[in-house]
C-alpha cells in the first residue's frame, strides 16, 4: 500500500507514516493557516504557519 488514496480525501490529507491529518476546513484562529492533526506524541492540532497548537483533551 504505497499509494495515498487522495481522490477519496477531498477535504483532508492523511499521512499514514506520521499519523497526521490535514483538514482543509480547520483553520488556525491566530493566522488563518490550515491546521494539521498530529497523533504523536500527544493528540493535537498544530498550525503550519505560526506553530499555534491546540491539544485535544
Ligand atoms: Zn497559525
Amino acid at each position: 500500500m504505497g499509494k495515498k488514496p487522495k481522490q477519496l480525501w477531498k477535504l483532508y490529507e492523511y499521512d499514514y507514516e506520521k499519523g497526521t491529518i490535514k483538514l482543509k476546513n480547520k483553520r488556525c484562529p491566530r493566522c488563518g493557516s490550515i491546521m494539521a492533526f498530529h497523533k504523536h506524541p500527544r493528540p493535537r492540532w498544530m498550525c503550519g504557519g505560526c506553530a499555534y497548537t491546540d491539544y485535544v483533551s
